[in-house]
């Protein structure tokens, strides 16, 4: 099959033929229609943090091509979303909704091989169906909603609560629609680029901010408001401190970006104004039922975000230009756009 596989930090990433997956027991093997292509693959690359050989790729939407030996309820030919998640579903860290860090199973496309390639094989616990009438590609958005989701509800909000979403790439775009379909707000969203903050008043921002003309914190000032929650999603220098300056009594911080920042917490302002600080990395296996369940009933206006298809030969380039994203949201890959959908099962 062809695939996008990871060289070295200088190179980037290439097409190569490689060999086709087979299912292990309890995987099946899935044509991939759409595979997000996601910030944290282009910081990935652009750091040297993945192994040569690897397929990165975990936003992911497909249909069933093989089946491996004890899998049931499943059949070939059946679309499904796939969560890149591994999990034992049985260890204290699983069962603490915390699958990604699950010691027993690795995760699609980070520490196993993922979906920028024609086929995936994913154990079958992973899936999720899909809907006959659902465009594929639609599951493909799982994925970042379940992100979004995830801190969401670590937000601890609801109807009435002014939230800020800092921070308008991606990542902070599904975290408005997931406020909103939590019911939370006034949302507030910042950010800098014109596209992204355009599709953040799209996708269900009440206030966008441009942070090139002005601050939180004045915003703050000017509007007389103080947060029920600050979702940080920009990784921006200073955001943790600015953030947490804006936030009311007994407010909650989720921090979202993949940030190398090392911040400095007053501690007697946290006690004393009962803030809750917490980190929110990927998801729970039930935050992705719901994603899914949530895109099937079309209640997300994920279609929107989507800047560009791309196949896989165009995909080592597209994860370049989204070094510099400028307005670019969301590019998707699409295996099997320029060529035949598989009709004969891979071996
Ligand atoms: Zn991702
Ligand atoms: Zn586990």
């Amino acid at each position: 099959m062809r695939a996008v596989r990871y060289i070295d930090k200088e190179v980037g990433t290439a097409v190569a033929d490689v060999s086709d997956p087979s299912p292990a027991p309890g995987e099946v093997v899935v044509a991939v229609e759409a595979c997000g292509l996601c910030g944290s693959d282009v910081h990935a690359v652009q750091n040297g943090q993945c192994e040569p050989g690897q397929i990165l790729g975990h936003e992911f939407s497909g249909r069933i091509v093989a089946l491996g030996a004890d899998v049931t309820g499943w059949s070939e030919g059946q679309p499904v979303a796939a969560s890149p998640l591994g999990s034992c579903g049985k260890c204290r860290i699983c069962m603490r909704g915390l699958a990604f860090r699950c010691p027993a199973a690795p995760n699609i496309g980070i520490n196993r091989q993922g979906a920028y390639a024609e086929y995936a094989a994913v154990p079958a616990r992973q899936l999720v169906a899909l809907p006959p009438e659902l465009p594929v590609e639609v599951g493909s958005h799982a994925e970042p909603l379940s992100v979004g989701s995830q801190a969401a509800k670590l937000a601890s909000v609801g109807p009435g609560d002014p939230v800020l979403v800092y921070g308008v790439g991606p990542i902070g775009l599904y975290v408005i629609m997931a406020l909103r379909l939590f019911g939370a707000g006034p949302i507030v969203a910042a950010g800098r680029s014109a596209g992204r903050r355009e599709a953040a008043a799209d996708v269900g921002a009440d206030v966008v901010i441009d942070t090139r003309e002005i601050s939180v914190a004045s915003y703050a000032e000017q509007s007389g408001t103080r947060f029920a929650a600050v979702v940080e999603c920009s990784a921006a220098p200073g955001a943790f401190t600015e953030g947490l300056a804006v936030l009311e009594p007994g407010g909650t911080f989720v921090e979202v970006a993949l940030t190398p920042e090392v911040a400095s917490l007053p501690l007697f302002g946290m006690l004393s104004e009962g803030h809750h600080i917490v980190g929110a990395c990927a998801f729970s296996d039930e935050t992705y039922r719901e994603s899914v369940a949530h895109l099937a009933a079309g209640r997300v206006p994920v279609q929107r975000l989507v800047s560009e298809r791309v196949s896989l030969e165009e995909t080592p380039d597209a994860l370049r230009r989204l070094q510099t994203p400028g307005s670019l949201v969301r590019i998707l890959a699409r295996p099997f756009m320029s060529a035949p959908w598989p009709e004969s099962v891979p071996t």
